[in-house]
């Protein structure tokens, strides 16, 4: 029996090239416009200033401190002060109309019928909840954010950890073996399943280059896309 589902995002309900190849060449391009033209806004001053105390540069100027950000990204440091100003960058992008965020339409139908069937649905992904609502909120297939019950990030802990699901399953109030977690990526899986989760691999030939057939010989059942999942048939 399921009573609620628990899903990833990237290569789960979405594509992983939307974040790479839309969401963070977008950040990268106007993060530097954005943070000139807001750098007396308290919250991106504050930013600024948490950069120059990680660099130990007290007297960065802006044009300095952007130069560092800029080689953040390119390191991929998951810097707090990046994080956020990425995420202020973003949700300009999607006000604007700049993309959509990418959801496979096979998942966003799914997901509408699992929520008209009373269903619980909660995301887990790595992004923070507030770029994940961003992103759901701006789908290309429309406002998501009515169909989840609630968001989980890496503040509950890390994706492959057995103790971050224990944590989810506790938040969600069901017994761990009544949710189905679903992901692309095994090693999440196999912390979900320690800690007593269904799983549900999703293995998407376009993320995913591993043959579906042999995925599904291991302890995780695997399926191409949400058409084949099937709840409490
Ligand atoms: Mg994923």
């Amino acid at each position: 029996m399921v009573r609620a589902i628990l899903t990833d995002i990237e290569g789960t309900t979405s594509s992983i090239s939307f974040v790479k190849e839309v969401l963070f060449p977008y950040a990268a391009h106007y993060l530097p416009a954005y943070v000139r033209e807001h750098a007396d806004e308290p919250v991106v001053a504050e930013q600024l200033q948490a950069v120059r105390v990680a660099i130990k540069e007290p007297e960065a100027d802006t044009d300095r401190v952007i130069a560092v950000l800029l080689n953040w990204i390119r390191e991929d440091r998951k810097a707090t002060p990046l994080k956020t100003l990425q995420g202020m960058v973003w949700k300009h992008g999607y006000q604007s109309g700049a993309y959509q965020a990418h959801v496979y339409p096979d998942a966003a139908q799914k997901l509408r019928e699992w929520h008209a069937q009373g269903l619980p649905i909660y995301i887990y992904s790595s992004g923070s909840i507030a770029a994940q609502k961003l992103f759901f909120k701006y789908s290309g297939a429309g406002d998501l954010t009515p169909l989840f019950s609630g968001y989980f990030d890496t503040t509950t802990g890390p994706k492959q950890e057995q103790a971050s699901y224990a944590a989810i399953v506790q938040a969600i109030g069901l017994p761990a073996q009544e949710i189905l977690f679903l992901s692309d990526v095994a090693a999440e899986l196999d912390a979900a399943k320690a800690a007593g989760l269904q799983t549900c691999w999703l293995v998407r030939p376009q993320d995913n280059p591993q043959n579906p057939a042999v995925c599904a010989q291991g302890p995780h059942p695997a399926v191409t896309s949400f058409n084949e999942i099937r709840v409490n048939p």
